[in-house]
């Protein structure tokens, strides 16, 4: 059958979260919830990259702490282990081997160019070989699976090209061995703003954080910086980061009538902090009741990741044979018996 006229191959998607930190709405609506509505696509494989963490995270009781919130974090707001395989990336060995075969075949000024490390180095920041290779090993992470739909923002796109000229290069050299992935810049990934107005980041502390105790959300909610014009004077609600907040949690009929008050004007921000308040703890009510459940429940969450490791070592295992035995590391395979 020629190539064009063979039926489409379903979907593989993969993607990754660094567990650096604890979810912020920045995360969750500029990635998590994209990433999750993916798992209804087709197969999907989703991995907390605890490998990739060690370049920042280096207290190995917050490391652990992080990957166990991240993952539970995930399954509450929504991902679902029957339909999707959940892993640490970690429990799946098959990736560092498989980062070192592709690691013989990156040239070093490709990585030089990734951002990660130039914007480091730019910085006059001492990087270490780790943050420096990082594209490998995500790339190995990306081809361990076959994966075939990598959601990515803006800034990891760079990465995805990255892991194509490295699988380019293997399969040049050694025949076609890995799947070409594809990236899919995420919709909706719009820049979430922080309570300072710049983007929500961890490295600025100016997050709301997805499951954070509501008195300290309230807190920082109402520490929201506004503009100082007179009360009366009607606002433009897309110019005002506090609107933007309670956008994204209000449900559309009230978040019109926030906007239509706003064009109005002769309201007071605090009001508009009040109803924020409100809206994030309905928006994010039915997650922390899963969450709750979940921690009440502590091998719930092991046995998720215990099996999506199963799973996901089963393929990976599978696309690093197909590698070895390409590149002469297999013996056998070469028609050499081992004796
Ligand atoms: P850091 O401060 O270390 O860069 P961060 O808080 O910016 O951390 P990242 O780990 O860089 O978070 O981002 C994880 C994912 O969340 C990425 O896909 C990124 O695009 C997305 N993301 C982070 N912050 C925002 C934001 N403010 N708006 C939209 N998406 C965001
Ligand atoms: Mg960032």
């Amino acid at each position: 059958m020629p190539a064009d006229t063979q039926p489409p191959k379903p979907a593989r998607v993969l993607s990754g979260i660094q567990p650096t930190g604890r979810f912020h709405w920045g995360n969750y609506f500029g990635a998590i919830r994209q990433y999750i509505e993916l798992q209804a696509v087709g197969e999907s494989y989703y991995f907390i990259a605890d490998l990739h963490a060690l370049t920042t995270v280096r207290d190995p009781a917050r490391l652990r702490s992080l990957v166990h919130d991240a993952a539970v974090d995930l399954v509450a707001l929504g991902l679902d282990p029957a339909r999707a395989t959940l892993f640490v990336q970690s429990d799946v060995p098959e990736v560092t081997e498989l980062s070192w075969l592709l690691m013989t075949v990156a040239p070093m000024g490709l990585l030089e160019r990734c951002h990660a490390y130039k914007d480091k180095k730019s910085r006059g920041l001492p990087a270490d070989a780790g943050l420096f290779t990082y594209p490998v090993l995500m790339s190995a992470d990306i081809l361990a699976y076959d994966a075939t739909v990598v959601p990515v923002g803006e800034d990891q796109v760079q990465h995805i090209e990255v892991c194509r000229d490295l699988a380019g290069a293997f399969n040049h050299l050694y025949g076609e061995v890995f799947t070409m992935p594809k990236p899919r810049v995420v919709e909706g990934g719009a820049r979430v703003p922080g309570i300072d107005g710049q983007k929500m980041s961890k490295s600025y502390d100016n997050t709301l954080d997805v499951f954070e105790d509501p008195a300290v959300q309230k807190k920082k909610i109402m520490r929201i910086t506004t503009d100082s014009r007179p009360v009366e004077a009607p606002k433009n609600p897309d110019e005002d980061h506090l609107f933007a907040l309670y956008a994204l949690v209000a449900p559309e009929a009230d978040r019109q009538r926030m906007a239509d008050m706003y064009r109005r004007g002769g309201f007071g921000y605090g009001e508009v902090k009040k109803a924020l308040v409100a809206a994030a703890a309905d928006f994010f009510a039915e997650a922390r009741a899963r969450r709750a459940a979940l921690e009440a429940d502590p091998g719930r969450i092991e046995a998720i990741l215990a099996d999506g490791a199963t799973r996901a070592r089963a393929r990976a295992s599978q696309v690093l044979a197909r590698a070895r035995r390409a590149c002469g590391l297999e013996r056998q395979a070469a028609g050499a018996p081992r004796v």
